[in-house]
């Protein structure tokens, strides 16, 4: 039997990525659904190959063009956040992959849990936002959340065997970005070309920023308290620049378990999709004497702030990480419109944190309003600040 997969998000990286391990393994995996948010010619060209049931293009205004390109193929059209929401609930996929970018993922990722489809998470701001609320509701509904962060992927890898064992601490590896040991006077010229080039990964535009400023790393902490149930203080950082260990896991006895390997992110794809069995490839294979010196150091959050704030997001708890993603998608965005430097982005995230109210048992309507409400401070902050 073929798993058959929806792709939440099939026109970014990690989509596009996916549907290339899907092209790779047509006897494994077959297409149920793509969605896009407004990339069209190239939502148009996967349907036309990959001959899913449905796709969705989220932005309704795009409809008209999706469904006339796509009259002649037997292939269902919808448009609009609803449709999406209603599209993860068919009863003929088998595993949903949430590749979409920032908060729009968490409504449409809590349906395809509430529907009992299990997912392969990149979305990490699902967690981040709403980790408690869905991880409950995969407990009730028994449903699986395969992680597809690198990191994530890497210590759900080294935790295969290992479910009696509690973990004493995991180490969640971080590249460091592209301004790794730069100082803060170094830091007040970069521009948004400097922070988009990352030189380990290649991401989409709003990670590839959040990895330059460590909100990446500080969104995965979050994502991996909640995936794994532990506790913030149990989780480290730790800078590890050529990105070949993804992380680690060190157990009561003091033994660490790590998985290593050239940083590709068709590998943790595979292995979420593939999930329990391990995919045979030809990907270039990591060589230790290309890699002489494998290097760690500490992150320094005192010039990237943005991690530390997200330490005292989830220590707080209740709606602040929530806030946190919200100032953060609107700091990223006026970033890359050139309307703020790098450096006023952790200013104007803390301002946001102390301004929005504080709930401590939030559900999931407080979240959506304090999604909106988070995001509108951080607008106002933006136009006023002098
Ligand atoms: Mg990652």
């Amino acid at each position: 039997m073929k798993k058959r997969i929806a792709i939440l998000g099939s026109t970014g990286s990690i989509g596009t990525q996916a549907l290339e391990v899907i092209q790779q393994n047509p006897e494994k995996f077959e297409v149920e659904v793509l969605t896009a948010n407004n990339n069209v010619d190239i939502l148009i060209g996967q349907a036309k190959k990959y001959q899913p049931n449905a796709v969705v293009i989220a932005n309704p205004d795009k409809y008209n063009y999706v469904s006339e390109a796509l009259k002649n193929e037997p292939i269902k059209v919808y448009a609009g956040a609803d449709a999406l929401n209603q599209v993860v609930q068919m009863e003929t996929i088998d595993l949903v992959l949430t590749a979409m970018v920032g908060y729009s993922g968490l409504i449409p990722t809590y349906n395809a849990i509430k529907a009992g489809k299990n997912i392969a998470l990149a979305n990490k701001e699902t967690l981040v936002v709403a980790g408690e609320i869905i991880t409950k509701t995969a407990l009730e509904k028994k449903v699986e959340i395969l992680p597809v962060d690198s990191e994530h992927s890497a210590i759900f890898q080294c935790l295969v065997g290992e479910f009696m064992n509690p973990i004493e601490k995991i180490y969640l590896t971080c590249s460091g970005g592209p301004f790794r040991g730069k100082t803060e006077k170094e830091l007040q010229l970069v521009t948004v070309e400097n922070a988009l080039n990352h030189p380990n990964w290649a991401m989409g535009a709003k990670i590839t920023i959040d990895s330059a400023t460590l909100m990446n790393k500080g969104f995965e902490m979050i994502e991996a308290c909640w995936l794994f149930g532990l506790q913030a203080s149990k989780v480290d950082i730790i800078v590890h620049p050529q990105s070949i260990i993804h992380s680690i896991v060190q157990f009561e006895d003091g033994s660490m378990k790590a998985q290593m390997g050239l940083p590709d992110m068709k590998l943790p794809i595979q292995y979420a999709l593939g999930f329990p069995s391990r995919i045979k490839n030809d990907y270039s294979r990591f060589n230790f004497l290309n890699y002489p010196t494998l290097s760690f150091e500490p992150p320094n959050t005192k010039i990237f702030r943005n991690l530390a704030l997200a330490f005292e997001a989830i220590k707080m708890g209740g709606n602040m990480p929530c806030i946190l993603n919200a100032a953060n998608e609107a700091v990223v965005e006026a970033f890359l419109n050139g309307k703020i430097t790098f450096l006023q982005m952790p200013v104007l995230i803390e301002q946001t944190m102390q301004k929005v109210v504080f709930v401590q048992n939030p559900t999931l309507e407080d979240l959506i309003q304090t999604n909106a409400e988070a995001r509108n401070r951080t607008m106002l902050l933006i136009e006023n600040r002098k």
